[in-house]
């Protein structure tokens, strides 16, 4: 469960767009690049458009704000968190071996666990990339263009091999 008092609580990305013919420098700069008017769809799911990582932000400063709690919720107490809460995560998955996509064969009540936990992961995710001041969404947009040249398609295709291993 997440944390009630903040006491006791002390590879996402998927290649969208294919390597630009202008080379690595325009791609470094340039946003993600959605295909379908911003939409790319895999395996039939999409997530819903809002709420926005500042939507989150503002809704978990409000809920902290009307319970005192800011006074607990520095950088390092809400990594902590974070991290606690990535472990309820894993204790989901634990000793069920690989887990098909879409998770077929796990109850409804299994299913809304994992949303429960997922979301606390991400609401200190975001609280903590707020208190440590750094943009989230632009940051992602910037991590992305170092990933996708880190990985360029035309070389990395089908290969889970780490940057270092590849040889130009
Ligand atoms: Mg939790």
């Amino acid at each position: 469960m997440m944390a009630t008092n903040g006491k006791d609580d002390c590879g996402l990305y998927g290649d969208v767009s294919s390597v630009s013919a202008d080379g690595p420098a325009e791609e470094a700069t340039a946003g993600p690049k959605l295909q379908n008017g911003g939409t790319v769809h895999r395996g039939g799911f999409t997530f819903s458009p809002e709420p926005s990582f500042e939507d989150v932000r503002r809704m978990q400063a409000q809920f902290t704000d009307e319970r005192d709690w800011n006074q607990f919720h520095q950088p390092r107490n809400l990594f902590l968190a974070m991290v606690g809460e990535v472990g309820e995560v894993a204790e989901l998955f634990q000793w069920r071996g690989e887990v098909a996509e879409g998770l077929p064969d796990w109850t409804e009540s299994e299913r809304e666990q994992l949303a429960h936990e997922l979301s606390d992961v991400l609401i200190y995710l975001v609280e903590l990339a707020e208190k440590c001041h750094v943009d989230l969404p632009q940051a992602v947009l910037r991590k992305m263009a170092l990933n996708r040249l880190k990985y360029p398609a035309s070389k990395v295709q089908g290969s889970a091999k780490k940057y270092t291993e590849y040889k130009d």
